[in-house]
């Protein structure tokens, strides 16, 4: 059989580790991104970069792309450079990017009208895991769609899951991104409480992680310096997932709260707090999350 055709937009901080997974599982990939240096690495590996999205994807199988806002992706697929035009109707359109349920429906309903199926296929995992091929996507699309996809996406991650129709990927990200910044700044504020008793986090956190507190934050990403070992906290929270990026997320649950008519307290006053942290301190916005820590401790 053919080799299958991938064409990759977008191979920044995220597509640039996943695009090289393609490759490694033998798929044929055409790349392109608006910064030409950027498709090297996939290229010394076998990738086509093109100068121009419209020729990357000429005869594709698949497009697969992973750009930063709801606004690029539109414009790149409907508006601006009306990428749908140039894309045939057997191919299957999978956009991993983070974006606003309301973009990928969009997507999935201007691709429909030229007979184009269309995937909203956020992930979870950050850069290394797209590295490692071991990312979680959350696809929202039919069960066809979602299916057909699957081997595209088993090569990029180890979890595939269908969440619902078009946009439902989106849902279950920002779902998912808002419990993770309530539990991150809950288990913040109750180890700086124990340190400020007197106790030892290291201790106060053996003894939550066995009790009812325990939660993914306090088990995987311990936000206190010096209690777990590799944990960002613990090189002065550099790299990981930047606080940045938990803001565009929680942006975005605000505006699915805001559009389901949900009530949404906890989630509201994340997206508060870390609005505070980011704008406390230049360089904030760039260090992981559970710098939240910081918060708390001065
Ligand atoms: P990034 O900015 O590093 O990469 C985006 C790439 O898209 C850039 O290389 C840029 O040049 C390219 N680009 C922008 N507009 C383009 C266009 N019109 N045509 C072609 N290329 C274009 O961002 P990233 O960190 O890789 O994140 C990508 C997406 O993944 C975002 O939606 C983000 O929210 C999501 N995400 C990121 C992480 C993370 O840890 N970085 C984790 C989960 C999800």
């Amino acid at each position: 059989m053919a080799r299958q055709k991938v064409a990759f937009i977008g191979l920044g901080n995220m597509g640039g580790g996943m695009v090289l997974n393609l490759l490694a599982a033998g798929y044929d990939v055409q790349a392109y991104d608006l910064v030409a240096e950027l498709m090297e690495p996939a290229v010394a590996q076998g990738a086509v970069a093109h100068t121009c999205a419209e020729d990357a994807v000429a005869g594709a199988d698949f497009v697969v792309s992973m750009l930063p806002s709801g606004k690029i992706v539109e414009s790149l697929y409907i508006h601006d450079t009306r990428l749908l035009e140039h894309i045939a109707a057997a191919t299957l359109v999978i956009d991993c990017s983070t974006v606003a349920a309301g973009n990928s429906r969009a997507l999935a309903a201007a691709a429909a009208e030229r007979g184009i199926r269309a995937i909203d296929a956020p992930v979870s995992g950050g850069i290394a895991a797209a590295a490692a091929g071991t990312l979680a996507f959350m696809c929202g699309g039919s069960e066809e769609a979602v299916q057909a996809a699957r081997p595209v996406l088993e090569a990029m991650g180890a979890n595939v899951f269908r969440a619902g129709d078009s946009g439902a990927g989106q849902i279950a990200k920002i779902c998912n991104n808002m419990l993770l910044a309530v539990h991150m700044i809950g288990t913040a504020e109750a180890l700086q409480l124990g340190v400020n008793s007197g106790l030892d986090p290291k201790v106060l956190s053996d003894i939550m992680l066995k009790s009812s507190g325990c939660n993914w934050s306090l088990e995987k990403y311990n936000p206190y310096p010096g209690v777990m070992e590799g944990s960002a906290a613990s090189r002065d929270y550099q790299g990981g997932f930047m606080v940045k990026l938990m803001q565009k997320d929680l942006g975005l649950a605000m505006t699915a709260v805001a559009d389901s008519d949900s009530n949404a307290p906890m989630g509201t006053l994340a997206n508060s707090l870390y609005g505070a942290h980011a704008s406390d301190d230049a360089g904030n916005p760039d260090l992981d999350f559970s710098s939240i820590q910081r918060m708390f401790s001065s």
